[in-house]
């Protein structure tokens, strides 16, 4: 990384060296000796609406056809339905994922029950976005999607949950064919070498607009069985669930994704 000093900063720096320690201890701090003044953080244009992509999101799917995304079992075009704007899963074809793999972004992504959705528990529109994708079938780090609309299972595999790890600190769901938002900050696992983890996953989610999820600290994967752990990784695609449960398949649009430092 290249330093920038300004030009103040250039010459406290040589006063600095030239002038001996008791001298030193009597310059005054000044407000300038802390101004960062660069690098500049990037100019982007904010959508007319809060949902839409702004002007440096990568879009994974905007209505169009699935580009974006490959199948996660054979890395095949993926063979989820596209109608009418709308991606709506396809269970036969197993979970979908992107193409792209990302460390730290934000995500914005909206879903849908269907507003005949039948079943209980986890088995009423169950799908997920794994926020990290780090292997085959539901590997990796998933935020629930699930009808938490007057439909009772375990809190910490509610939608909003980071499954099996956070509760949502609120409750914000929409009904069943209404079109729901979550906003995710994903900050990636970092390891060391040798596989130990250096610093956790984190992450933020808004749903709703609402925030569920604070800067949470991941203990590891999301696992149905078991206690989480870590699995190194570097960078990993998003990844969608085609989740089992037998009632009708669950809907997604606007999606799309700001990598961040
Ligand atoms: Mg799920």
């Amino acid at each position: 990384m290249r330093i920038h000093l300004s030009p103040s900063l250039a010459l406290a720096a040589l006063i600095t060296a030239a002038v001996p320690l008791s001298a030193q201890q009597t310059i005054k701090p000044r407000p300038e000796d802390t101004e960062v003044w660069e690098p500049e953080p990037m100019v982007v244009t904010p959508s007319a609406t809060c949902t839409a992509p702004p002007s440096d999101a990568i879009v994974l799917f905007d209505g169009k056809n699935l580009d974006e995304w490959v199948s996660v079992a054979d890395k095949s075009p993926a063979k989820w339905i596209v109608e009418d704007g709308v991606l709506t899963v396809n269970k036969k074809a197993g979970n979908i994922e992107t193409k792209r793999t990302f460390k730290n972004y934000q995500l914005h992504i909206e879903w849908k029950i269907p507003e005949n959705i039948t079943g209980s528990g986890q088995a009423r529109g169950n799908s997920g976005v794994f926020l990290a994708s780090t292997g085959p079938g539901d590997a990796g780090y998933e935020l629930q999607v699930l009808d938490a609309y007057r439909n009772k299972t375990y809190v910490n595999g509610m939608a909003g949950s980071l499954y099996k790890q956070a509760i949502p600190l609120a409750n914000p769901s929409r009904k069943p064919g209404e079109w729901q938002t979550y906003d995710v900050v994903w900050t990636a696992p970092v390891f060391n070498t040798d596989g130990s983890v250096k610093t956790s996953a984190y992450a933020t989610v808004f749903f709703n607009s609402v925030l569920v999820e604070n800067h949470f600290e991941l203990k590891g994967e999301t696992l149905y069985i078991g206690k989480p752990s870590y699995k190194p990784y570097t960078t990993a695609p998003i990844k969608l669930q085609a989740h089992g449960d037998p009632s009708a398949p669950i809907s997604f649009r606007n999606i799309w994704v700001r990598e961040l430092p």
